[in-house]
């Protein structure tokens, strides 16, 4: 029941293990992007802490210190987050927080703080440094914080920091398929794993929301579709579908720029191995078998639109003829064969 049933980030798991070993108060900062699971393992951490009957491996898993924190319920375990409806912690909260935290534990040996550190202002930082200088003996402190940079120079020389690194693909799939994806093929679960930047909280995020999936399914087909599609439905149906999704233009063409790369992989080899959207592999092959005439100038030139829509709407152009312009272009680059 130790850190061996959390997948990946081997090299924190190894200084966790260390560090919980040892007696005395600790301030531990866990640093990494959101959604990497630095609160999965700080409840971990905690866990290991807490427990009454540590193994060699971590926590016990069975003691009543164990059974309070699957449970959610160990008195001696604070996470301090912002109360409902508010951007940061109050000080007012966390001078609280840390009053008590000074009082002896209840049940375990120790307490253990957990603070969201993305969500304390200099004020709070302040205050937590005065209990970070002089940690009452039983005091584990575990920051966690998806930028360190916010953080008081004095916070950071007093905390020991253990960053969060990418998984590997491997270890992704593994995470989405416990967290509720064991449904899912090994292809969507790639792609998931791919356009997250291997993040887990984003990948599951991703999987459960239809609006990501209507998305990503309609800029895919989008592409699929374009060499048959006139002027109407490209200036009015398409744009507008761009012009309402407006607020995630850059997940669009992200995917736009992958669906348009795996053209260019698949037709530079029969049996392209690196798709992007490895579960839609049959029909991006089948598009560049029905599209023979197309050449590499002309994928390069509908990637290249992309890339000058991305230009042009740093400067003053609007949208509407950003956006026409460049999948008018695109279709005119995969229609090549019609035009020609
Ligand atoms: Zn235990």
């Amino acid at each position: 029941m130790g850190f061996d049933v959390l997948t990946g980030q081997e090299a924190v798991k190894s200084r966790l293990k260390t560090i919980t070993a040892n007696k005395g108060s600790c301030s531990l900062l866990f640093s990494g992007p959101e959604g990497i699971g630095k609160h999965l393992f700080a409840r971990q951490t905690a866990k290991v802490f807490l427990c009454q009957d540590p193994g060699p491996d971590g926590a016990c898993g069975t003691c009543s210190s164990c059974k309070y924190i699957d449970a959610g319920t160990h008195p001696d375990l604070v996470e301090v987050e912002p109360t409902e409806g508010r951007k940061n912690i109050r000080i007012a909260d966390l001078r609280t927080i840390v009053g008590d935290a000074e009082v002896k534990p209840q049940i375990s040996d120790r307490k253990v703080i957990i603070i969201n550190a993305d969500k304390i202002s200099s004020d709070c930082q302040n205050l937590l440094l005065k209990t970070l200088e002089e940690p009452a003996d039983h005091l584990v402190y575990i920051l966690l914080c998806s930028d360190t940079s916010r953080l008081l120079q004095t916070i950071l020389s007093r905390v020991t920091e253990l960053p969060f690194n990418a998984y590997t693909e491997e270890q992704m799939i593994t995470i989405l398929k416990n967290g509720g994806a064991s449904e899912e093929s090994e292809e969507r679960l790639k792609f998931l794993s791919t356009f997250s930047s291997r993040i887990p909280g984003k990948a599951l995020a991703l999987l459960n929301d239809p609006e990501f999936i209507e998305e990503r399914d309609h800029i895919f087909d989008l592409v699929m579709r374009l060499p048959r599609l006139g002027y109407t439905d490209i200036l009015i149906d398409e744009y507008q579908y761009f012009d309402k999704n407006n607020d995630k233009i850059d997940e669009l063409l992200l995917l736009l720029i992958w669906t348009l790369g795996d053209i260019a992989s698949a037709y530079a080899v029969p049996d392209p191995q690196d798709l992007k959207n490895s579960d839609k592999r049959d029909e991006i092959i089948d598009f560049v078998s029905e599209n023979r005439a197309l050449t590499h100038i002309n994928i390069s030139n509908a990637e290249n639109a992309v890339m000058e829509f991305i230009k042009a709407s740093k400067v003053n152009v609007s949208f509407e003829t950003n956006c026409c312009n460049m999948l008018l272009q695109i279709h005119k680059e995969l229609s090549y064969e019609k035009n020609s």
